[in-house]
């Protein structure tokens, strides 16, 4: 039973995620106006605006102007409504549920963003390092020097791969939106998490590079924004971080 309020509670956040993908890089309000059609300027009425399901009842086109809706609005929705329940299965009805989804939140509005317009907004990953910081003073899964470490460990490496990189091809490689995040990711899940989701995110996303290459032939020059592997790679290790540690150790010895 709870775990349904989970995913309907996941899925409200993602419609609210989706408001915040559009507006915060314009520097609109995220309260207001509400929600209305980008081709027709319509409100959106509630019965339009259920996560998921309305976007299948209108058949991803808008109720008046009959323009179709970006599938971002059920994606976003959709994965968030995952990660809830996938959270709340985890760690149950708990101050550790809440600050990981936050953290889950977090990093789905960063991809959204990264994706559209190649950059990671800092006010999202700027207090998430303070959030990560603080919660870890109370949160049981972190303790508070392993979180700073984490921050200073995603933090500094990153940085010091970036300025090397520049140093080297005498171009930007890599954002210092990406530093940041990395320091916000090693607030929430600590150093060992850090080197995890640097190892995870490059491997990902060399392959990543590598199908673009062969779909879109050897000139494919678009660079790819390391936001969402940087994402992806720090979602494994919140849930996996310690079975590919354990594992890698056994296969190590
Ligand atoms: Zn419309």
């Amino acid at each position: 039973m709870l775990s349904i309020v989970s995913i309907i509670f996941g899925a409200l956040i993602g419609s609210f995620l989706n408001v915040c993908i559009i507006r915060l890089p314009r520097e609109e309000s995220i309260i207001t106006p509400g929600s209305h059609c980008p081709h027709c300027a319509k409100p959106i009425n509630f019965y339009d605006n259920i996560p998921v399901v309305s976007y299948l009842l209108l058949k991803g086109r808008c109720r008046y102007c009959k323009e179709s809706i970006s599938i971002q609005y059920p994606l976003v929705e959709g994965i968030t409504a995952l990660g809830s329940l996938a959270l709340f299965m985890r760690f149950g009805p708990s101050l550790s549920y809440l600050f990981y989804f936050s953290f889950v939140a977090a990093l789905i509005v960063i991809t959204g963003i990264d994706l559209y317009h190649q950059i990671i907004p800092d006010v999202i990953s700027l207090p998430g390092i303070g959030v990560g910081l603080l919660a870890s003073l109370v949160i049981p899964q972190i303790n508070f020097l392993d979180s700073l470490i984490g921050a200073l460990l995603g933090g500094g490496s990153l940085f010091i791969v970036a300025t090397l990189y520049q140093w080297l091809f005498k171009r930007e490689g890599m954002g210092g939106g990406d530093v940041k995040l990395l320091a916000m990711i090693g607030a929430f899940l600590g150093w060992k998490a850090v080197i995890l989701t640097i190892l995870l995110s490059s491997l990902i996303g060399s392959i990543t590079g590598m199908i673009m290459m062969v779909l879109k032939g050897k000139d494919f020059k678009y660079a790819i924004p390391f936001g969402p592997f940087l994402s992806f790679g720090a979602v494994i290790a919140l849930f996996y971080q310690n079975e590919i540690i354990f594992w890698y150790l056994r296969y190590k010895g």
